[in-house]
């Protein structure tokens, strides 16, 4: 499988600002000259993508791809590009059967649905899957005048909705699927997506307020084993003690969990719409520092601890899980 991020912002769609763009040129140029390199291409080519880009400031979608499937999850502002895509691979026919897992009905995970091209295209399947019971009305209310022009019912492609039941697996395509609880204000499903003996644990929004077996109960086996975790690092470690209770984590509280439950890699995504470029290389000390106390303390007491790497999620990022 792999995982290809499609938008990683929070809350709020966060394009880059011209004077952005322009700081950064600035400090990008700066570290040129103080490059060993001449070549400006050499020194382009030594960049990661974040460095030379930013992070994106589409918000939360997410596709999971094995071959010619996939599976999306949720519909921010990052899907319009994903939907693009899609109709571009398909020369603009109705032939594709699109399968959508929604996590909640926040602005920032749905705000791209209406600019979906898929949904418009006669012939194109599409099937939701949630677990709220009010999933089809909270579809069907986004495409409703005076907030969008198009109603539902004039959408001609072929539109499904499919309940799930918290905690029991079903199959999509190829994917064995099983939605989790997560800790957010209104209540929001974590997906656990296993395939081969490889599993994905897509964990946005939550802010972690439940880290003990005792405390998870069963939702424990959203994080247990897991090859690859997508999770939400909204917050500074400052931030997440002021805003107890508006549904965020710090990525400490990632990996804390996945120390714990042998999560092989994490990916930190759902940046604030504040958080700078500079800010979230803050957050990476910061989490780097707070993992090597953690390693430290568990070693002091002869403690195992399950090695994890992990990184900051940047759009269009895509993850072999
Ligand atoms: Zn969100
Ligand atoms: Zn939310």
């Amino acid at each position: 499988m792999q995982v290809k991020l499609w938008g990683v912002r929070g809350s709020l769609p966060r394009p880059e600002t011209p004077e952005k763009l322009q700081q950064r040129i600035v400090s990008l140029l700066k570290d040129f000259e103080a490059a060993s390199t001449s070549s400006a291409t050499e020194f382009m080519a030594s960049l990661k993508p974040h460095q030379l880009g930013g992070y994106g400031g589409n918000t939360s979608c997410m596709q999971v791809l094995d071959g010619d499937k996939d599976l999306i999850i949720d519909c921010g502002s990052g899907i319009k590009d994903l939907g693009m895509q899609m109709m571009a691979g398909l020369a603009g026919q109705g032939k594709a059967k699109i399968s959508i897992l929604l996590t909640h009905f926040h602005w920032d995970h749905v705000i791209g649905l209406p600019f979906f091209v898929p949904i418009f295209i006669p012939g194109n399947e599409i099937t939701f899957y949630g677990v709220q019971e009010n999933l089809e009305t909270c579809i069907k209310e986004m495409f409703k005048k005076p907030f969008f022009p198009v109603d539902f019912s004039w959408l001609p492609s072929t539109i499904k909705f499919e309940k799930l039941q918290p905690r029991k697996t079903v199959q999509i395509d190829s994917f064995d699927v099983t939605p989790y609880q997560l800790d957010h204000p209104d209540p929001c499903w974590g997906y656990r997506v296993d395939k081969d003996g490889k599993s994905y644990a897509h964990c946005v929004d939550t802010e972690a307020t439940r880290i003990s077996k005792d405390e998870l109960g069963e939702d424990i086996k959203l994080y247990q084993d897991v090859n690859l975790m997508v999770f939400d690092g909204q917050y500074t470690l400052v931030e997440v003690i002021e805003k107890v209770n508006w549904g965020h984590a710090v990525a400490g509280l990632g990996l804390d969990l996945a120390m714990q439950e042998r999560v092989d890699h994490v990916v930190f995504v759902h940046h604030d719409p504040y958080a700078t470029h500079q800010k979230i290389q803050d957050a990476i000390e910061q989490t780097r520092q707070y993992q090597e106390v953690r390693v430290r303390e568990c070693e002091s007491v002869g403690q195992k601890i399950h090695p994890v790497t992990w990184e900051f999620g940047y759009e269009g990022m895509v993850i072999e899980v």
